[in-house]
Protein backbone atom coordinates (compact mmCIF):
# COMPACT_ATOMS: atom_id res chain seq x y z
CA UNK A 1 0.00 0.00 0.00
CA UNK A 2 1.34 3.72 -0.58
CA UNK A 3 2.32 5.54 2.32
CA UNK A 4 -0.36 7.42 4.02
CA UNK A 5 -0.08 11.05 3.67
CA UNK A 6 -0.70 14.05 5.73
CA UNK A 7 -1.84 17.27 4.43
CA UNK A 8 -1.58 20.80 6.32
CA UNK A 9 -2.55 24.09 4.23
CA UNK A 10 -5.32 24.26 2.00
CA UNK A 11 -4.80 27.14 0.54
CA UNK A 12 -4.49 28.74 -3.51
CA UNK A 13 -1.50 25.75 -3.95
CA UNK A 14 -2.71 23.38 -0.82
CA UNK A 15 -5.94 22.40 -2.48
CA UNK A 16 -5.10 21.66 -5.99
CA UNK A 17 -1.99 19.46 -4.68
CA UNK A 18 -3.79 17.82 -2.05
CA UNK A 19 -6.20 16.64 -4.44
CA UNK A 20 -3.69 15.31 -6.79
CA UNK A 21 -2.41 13.07 -4.07
CA UNK A 22 -6.09 11.76 -3.50
CA UNK A 23 -6.19 11.10 -7.41
CA UNK A 24 -3.17 9.66 -7.28
CA UNK A 25 -4.73 7.19 -5.05
CA UNK A 26 -2.71 8.10 -1.38
CA UNK A 27 -4.78 7.72 1.91
CA UNK A 28 -5.21 11.49 2.82
CA UNK A 29 -5.70 12.88 5.73
CA UNK A 30 -5.78 16.69 5.45
CA UNK A 31 -5.94 20.06 8.11
CA UNK A 32 -6.76 23.76 7.82
CA UNK A 33 -6.88 26.36 10.24
CA UNK A 34 -9.92 27.70 8.53
CA UNK A 35 -11.59 24.62 8.80
CA UNK A 36 -14.52 25.50 5.72
CA UNK A 37 -11.77 25.07 3.40
CA UNK A 38 -11.46 21.39 4.31
CA UNK A 39 -14.68 20.57 3.23
CA UNK A 40 -14.18 19.81 -0.46
CA UNK A 41 -11.23 17.35 -0.06
CA UNK A 42 -13.27 15.07 2.58
CA UNK A 43 -16.39 14.91 0.72
CA UNK A 44 -13.50 13.44 -2.21
CA UNK A 45 -12.33 11.26 0.64
CA UNK A 46 -9.61 12.31 2.51
CA UNK A 47 -10.08 12.33 6.50
CA UNK A 48 -10.12 16.18 7.80
CA UNK A 49 -8.34 16.15 11.17
CA UNK A 50 -8.83 18.20 14.30
CA UNK A 51 -4.80 19.33 14.54
CA UNK A 52 -1.25 19.09 12.69
CA UNK A 53 -0.72 16.89 15.63
CA UNK A 54 -3.38 14.29 14.92
CA UNK A 55 -2.32 14.60 10.91
CA UNK A 56 1.24 13.39 12.29
CA UNK A 57 -0.36 10.58 14.34
CA UNK A 58 -2.36 9.55 10.95
CA UNK A 59 0.28 9.52 8.40
CA UNK A 60 3.95 7.95 7.00
CA UNK A 61 4.54 11.62 5.51
CA UNK A 62 3.06 14.65 6.60
CA UNK A 63 3.33 17.66 3.98
CA UNK A 64 2.81 21.34 5.17
CA UNK A 65 2.13 24.03 2.45
CA UNK A 66 1.38 28.01 4.71
CA UNK A 67 2.41 30.79 4.15
CA UNK A 68 5.93 32.40 6.02
CA UNK A 69 8.91 30.74 8.48
CA UNK A 70 6.71 31.46 11.27
CA UNK A 71 3.50 29.83 10.26
CA UNK A 72 5.54 26.48 9.53
CA UNK A 73 6.99 26.66 13.02
CA UNK A 74 3.65 27.31 14.41
CA UNK A 75 2.05 23.77 12.82
CA UNK A 76 5.34 21.60 13.34
CA UNK A 77 6.48 22.78 16.42
CA UNK A 78 3.84 24.55 18.24
CA UNK A 79 1.51 23.62 20.30
CA UNK A 80 -0.91 20.46 18.66
CA UNK A 81 1.57 20.72 16.26
CA UNK A 82 3.06 17.75 13.97
CA UNK A 83 6.41 17.16 16.17
CA UNK A 84 3.96 16.15 19.24
CA UNK A 85 1.81 13.14 16.88
CA UNK A 86 5.32 11.91 14.95
CA UNK A 87 6.63 8.68 15.59
CA UNK A 88 10.09 7.66 14.86
CA UNK A 89 10.52 6.98 10.75
CA UNK A 90 7.97 9.83 10.31
CA UNK A 91 8.93 12.11 6.98
CA UNK A 92 8.11 15.75 7.08
CA UNK A 93 7.83 17.87 3.77
CA UNK A 94 7.42 21.49 3.81
CA UNK A 95 6.72 22.82 0.22
CA UNK A 96 5.78 26.57 1.50
CA UNK A 97 8.63 29.19 0.74
CA UNK A 98 10.44 30.09 4.04
CA UNK A 99 13.39 31.00 5.53
CA UNK A 100 16.39 28.43 4.67
CA UNK A 101 17.76 28.77 8.28
CA UNK A 102 14.04 28.08 9.77
CA UNK A 103 13.94 25.01 7.90
CA UNK A 104 17.21 23.99 9.35
CA UNK A 105 16.06 24.85 12.68
CA UNK A 106 13.30 22.94 12.48
CA UNK A 107 14.76 20.07 10.61
CA UNK A 108 17.11 20.17 13.75
CA UNK A 109 14.53 19.36 16.07
CA UNK A 110 12.16 16.84 14.31
CA UNK A 111 15.46 15.11 13.69
CA UNK A 112 15.57 14.14 17.84
CA UNK A 113 12.34 12.95 17.71
CA UNK A 114 13.85 10.41 15.00
CA UNK A 115 11.95 12.49 12.40
CA UNK A 116 13.33 13.40 8.58
CA UNK A 117 12.56 16.59 6.72
CA UNK A 118 12.70 17.54 3.35
CA UNK A 119 12.56 21.57 2.37
CA UNK A 120 10.97 21.17 -1.25
CA UNK A 121 9.33 24.56 -2.16
CA UNK A 122 7.94 24.80 -5.96
CA UNK A 123 7.15 26.83 -8.82
CA UNK A 124 4.75 26.93 -11.17
CA UNK A 125 2.11 28.50 -9.92
CA UNK A 126 -1.55 27.61 -9.14
CA UNK A 127 -2.17 26.68 -12.46
CA UNK A 128 1.29 23.72 -12.61
CA UNK A 129 -0.22 23.12 -8.75
CA UNK A 130 -3.32 22.13 -10.84
CA UNK A 131 -2.61 20.75 -13.64
CA UNK A 132 0.82 18.68 -10.95
CA UNK A 133 3.66 19.94 -13.40
CA UNK A 134 5.03 22.20 -10.83
CA UNK A 135 9.23 22.38 -10.56
CA UNK A 136 9.92 21.26 -7.21
CA UNK A 137 13.36 21.96 -5.59
CA UNK A 138 14.41 19.70 -2.68
CA UNK A 139 16.98 19.72 0.06
CA UNK A 140 17.50 17.19 2.68
CA UNK A 141 18.67 13.78 3.60
CA UNK A 142 19.04 11.82 0.00
CA UNK A 143 17.33 8.94 1.62
CA UNK A 144 14.24 10.53 2.51
CA UNK A 145 14.06 12.00 -0.96
CA UNK A 146 13.87 9.07 -2.98
CA UNK A 147 11.68 7.46 -0.42
CA UNK A 148 9.03 10.57 -1.32
CA UNK A 149 9.89 10.58 -5.10
CA UNK A 150 7.01 9.27 -6.35
CA UNK A 151 5.21 11.77 -3.94
CA UNK A 152 7.03 14.69 -5.49
CA UNK A 153 6.03 12.91 -9.12
CA UNK A 154 2.38 13.04 -8.01
CA UNK A 155 2.64 16.94 -7.84
CA UNK A 156 5.11 18.34 -10.05
CA UNK A 157 7.16 17.58 -13.38
CA UNK A 158 10.53 18.68 -12.87
CA UNK A 159 11.74 17.46 -9.40
CA UNK A 160 15.19 18.06 -8.52
CA UNK A 161 17.68 16.97 -5.73
CA UNK A 162 19.46 20.28 -4.86
CA UNK A 163 21.60 18.97 -1.17
CA UNK A 164 21.29 19.40 2.49
CA UNK A 165 18.77 20.70 4.51
CA UNK A 166 17.57 24.18 3.27
CA UNK A 167 19.00 23.73 -0.24
CA UNK A 168 15.47 23.71 -1.75
CA UNK A 169 14.94 26.99 0.00
CA UNK A 170 17.67 28.40 -1.03
CA UNK A 171 17.27 27.24 -4.87
CA UNK A 172 13.37 29.25 -4.49
CA UNK A 173 14.59 31.85 -3.71
CA UNK A 174 16.80 32.55 -6.61
CA UNK A 175 13.85 31.70 -8.62
CA UNK A 176 11.94 34.58 -6.96
CA UNK A 177 14.61 36.95 -7.58
CA UNK A 178 14.01 35.66 -11.38
CA UNK A 179 10.24 36.04 -11.21
CA UNK A 180 10.17 39.18 -9.45
CA UNK A 181 12.61 41.24 -11.97
CA UNK A 182 10.33 39.36 -14.66
CA UNK A 183 7.59 41.10 -13.47
CA UNK A 184 8.65 44.22 -13.25
CA UNK A 185 10.57 43.74 -16.68
CA UNK A 186 6.81 43.03 -18.41
CA UNK A 187 5.17 46.29 -16.36
CA UNK A 188 7.89 48.45 -18.02
CA UNK A 189 7.98 47.21 -21.61
CA UNK A 190 3.80 47.65 -21.60
CA UNK A 191 3.62 51.09 -19.56
CA UNK A 192 6.01 52.09 -22.46
CA UNK A 193 3.74 50.79 -24.94
CA UNK A 194 0.87 52.53 -23.41
CA UNK A 195 2.36 55.63 -23.33
CA UNK A 196 3.53 55.92 -27.03
CA UNK A 197 0.11 54.48 -28.03
CA UNK A 198 0.25 51.32 -28.83
CA UNK A 199 -2.34 48.75 -28.81
CA UNK A 200 -1.54 46.42 -25.95
CA UNK A 201 -2.91 43.29 -26.81
CA UNK A 202 -1.77 43.49 -30.46
CA UNK A 203 1.79 44.25 -28.58
CA UNK A 204 1.85 41.31 -26.30
CA UNK A 205 1.13 38.60 -29.08
CA UNK A 206 3.91 39.63 -31.03
CA UNK A 207 6.61 40.10 -28.21
CA UNK A 208 4.94 36.99 -26.69
CA UNK A 209 6.38 35.74 -29.50
CA UNK A 210 9.91 36.58 -29.57
CA UNK A 211 13.03 36.15 -27.85
CA UNK A 212 11.21 38.73 -24.49
CA UNK A 213 8.42 35.82 -23.83
CA UNK A 214 8.42 34.25 -20.87
CA UNK A 215 5.91 32.74 -18.57
CA UNK A 216 5.36 36.23 -16.06
CA UNK A 217 4.69 37.78 -19.69
CA UNK A 218 2.68 35.02 -21.33
CA UNK A 219 0.55 34.84 -17.94
CA UNK A 220 0.45 37.98 -16.32
CA UNK A 221 0.68 40.29 -19.16
CA UNK A 222 -3.05 39.97 -20.10
CA UNK A 223 -4.37 40.05 -16.20
CA UNK A 224 -2.21 43.60 -16.48
CA UNK A 225 -4.24 44.56 -20.03
CA UNK A 226 -7.82 43.21 -18.15
CA UNK A 227 -6.73 44.92 -14.80
CA UNK A 228 -8.00 41.54 -13.24
CA UNK A 229 -6.09 41.20 -9.75
CA UNK A 230 -7.61 38.06 -8.39
CA UNK A 231 -4.30 36.47 -7.10
CA UNK A 232 -3.14 33.19 -8.42
CA UNK A 233 0.45 34.30 -6.34
CA UNK A 234 -0.58 37.08 -3.82
CA UNK A 235 1.94 40.59 -3.83
CA UNK A 236 1.76 39.95 0.37
CA UNK A 237 3.65 36.25 -0.63
CA UNK A 238 5.80 37.56 -3.11
CA UNK A 239 7.17 40.54 -0.48
CA UNK A 240 8.02 37.65 1.64
CA UNK A 241 9.86 35.93 -0.67
CA UNK A 242 11.78 39.17 -1.83
CA UNK A 243 12.72 40.16 1.70
CA UNK A 244 14.30 36.52 2.53
CA UNK A 245 16.48 36.82 -0.50
CA UNK A 246 17.16 40.13 0.08
CA UNK A 247 18.41 38.30 3.52
CA UNK A 248 20.28 35.62 2.19
CA UNK A 249 22.20 38.01 0.00
CA UNK A 250 23.12 40.53 2.90
CA UNK A 251 24.62 37.23 4.76
CA UNK A 252 26.14 36.33 1.77
CA UNK A 253 27.34 39.90 1.13
CA UNK A 254 26.07 40.06 -1.73
CA UNK A 255 24.48 42.75 -4.01
CA UNK A 256 20.98 42.40 -5.95
CA UNK A 257 20.24 45.96 -6.38
CA UNK A 258 17.30 44.97 -9.16
CA UNK A 259 15.12 43.22 -6.01
CA UNK A 260 15.95 45.59 -3.69
CA UNK A 261 14.35 48.16 -6.37
CA UNK A 262 11.48 45.98 -6.97
CA UNK A 263 10.74 45.05 -3.00
CA UNK A 264 10.37 48.62 -2.53
CA UNK A 265 8.19 49.42 -5.70
CA UNK A 266 5.97 46.33 -4.08
CA UNK A 267 5.26 48.57 -1.13
CA UNK A 268 4.10 51.01 -3.07
CA UNK A 269 1.25 48.09 -3.76
CA UNK A 270 0.84 47.21 -0.35
CA UNK A 271 0.61 50.89 0.62
CA UNK A 272 -2.91 51.09 -2.10
CA UNK A 273 -4.38 48.18 -0.18
CA UNK A 274 -3.53 45.75 -2.42
CA UNK A 275 -1.51 43.15 -0.85
CA UNK A 276 -3.64 40.47 -1.18
CA UNK A 277 -4.17 40.99 -5.31
CA UNK A 278 -1.74 38.81 -7.13
CA UNK A 279 1.10 39.74 -8.34
CA UNK A 280 0.39 41.17 -11.60
CA UNK A 281 -0.68 44.57 -9.98
CA UNK A 282 3.09 45.17 -9.42
CA UNK A 283 1.63 47.37 -12.67
CA UNK A 284 -0.17 49.60 -10.05
CA UNK A 285 3.41 51.09 -8.47
CA UNK A 286 4.17 51.59 -12.29
CA UNK A 287 1.23 53.66 -12.55
CA UNK A 288 1.44 55.77 -9.69
CA UNK A 289 4.93 56.31 -10.52
CA UNK A 290 3.83 56.96 -14.70
CA UNK A 291 0.61 59.27 -13.72
CA UNK A 292 -1.18 57.54 -15.79
CA UNK A 293 -3.43 53.79 -16.44
CA UNK A 294 -1.61 51.11 -17.92
CA UNK A 295 -5.40 50.66 -19.65
CA UNK A 296 -9.03 50.93 -19.06
CA UNK A 297 -9.25 47.48 -17.80
CA UNK A 298 -12.50 45.25 -19.16
CA UNK A 299 -15.02 47.21 -21.14
P1 LIG B 1 -2.58 31.12 0.54
O1 LIG B 1 -3.62 30.90 -0.49
O2 LIG B 1 -2.50 32.42 1.24
O3 LIG B 1 -2.73 29.92 1.60
C1 LIG B 1 -1.97 29.88 2.77
C2 LIG B 1 -2.38 28.67 3.59
O4 LIG B 1 -1.58 28.61 4.78
C3 LIG B 1 -3.84 28.69 4.05
O5 LIG B 1 -4.33 27.37 4.04
C4 LIG B 1 -3.71 29.25 5.48
O6 LIG B 1 -4.77 28.86 6.33
C5 LIG B 1 -2.43 28.55 5.90
N1 LIG B 1 -1.78 29.22 7.03
C6 LIG B 1 -1.13 30.43 7.01
N2 LIG B 1 -0.64 30.73 8.23
C7 LIG B 1 -0.98 29.69 9.03
C8 LIG B 1 -0.75 29.41 10.41
N3 LIG B 1 -0.06 30.25 11.19
N4 LIG B 1 -1.25 28.25 10.91
C9 LIG B 1 -1.95 27.40 10.12
N5 LIG B 1 -2.19 27.61 8.82
C10 LIG B 1 -1.71 28.74 8.28
O7 LIG B 1 -1.11 30.90 -0.08
P2 LIG B 1 -0.61 30.01 -1.32
O8 LIG B 1 -0.58 30.85 -2.53
O9 LIG B 1 -1.31 28.70 -1.32
O10 LIG B 1 0.92 29.81 -0.88
C11 LIG B 1 1.34 28.84 0.06
C12 LIG B 1 2.88 28.79 0.04
O11 LIG B 1 3.32 28.42 -1.27
C13 LIG B 1 3.55 30.14 0.37
O12 LIG B 1 4.74 29.91 1.09
C14 LIG B 1 3.86 30.67 -1.03
O13 LIG B 1 4.93 31.58 -1.00
C15 LIG B 1 4.19 29.41 -1.77
N6 LIG B 1 3.98 29.44 -3.24
C16 LIG B 1 2.85 29.99 -3.79
C17 LIG B 1 2.69 29.98 -5.17
C18 LIG B 1 1.47 30.58 -5.85
O14 LIG B 1 1.53 30.81 -7.06
N7 LIG B 1 0.38 30.83 -5.16
C19 LIG B 1 3.66 29.41 -6.00
C20 LIG B 1 4.77 28.84 -5.40
C21 LIG B 1 4.92 28.86 -4.04
P3 LIG B 1 -6.16 29.70 6.32
O15 LIG B 1 -6.98 29.09 5.24
O16 LIG B 1 -6.72 29.47 7.68
O17 LIG B 1 -5.81 31.14 6.07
Amino acid sequence: MGKRIGFIGLGIMGKPMAINLLKAGYPLTVWNRTRSKMDELIAMGAYGASSPKEVAARSDVVITMVADSPDVEEVILGPDGVIYGAKPGLIVIDMSTISPIVTRRISEELAKKGVRMLDAPVSGGEKGAREATLSIMVGGPRDAFEECFPIFESLGKKITYMGPSGMGQIAKLCNQVICALNIQAVCEGLMLGAKAGLDLKKLLESVSAGAASSWMLINLGPKMIERDFKPGFKIRHQQKDLRLALELAAELNLPLPGTALVHQLLRIVEAEGLGEEGTQAAIVAMEKISGRKLSEGRP
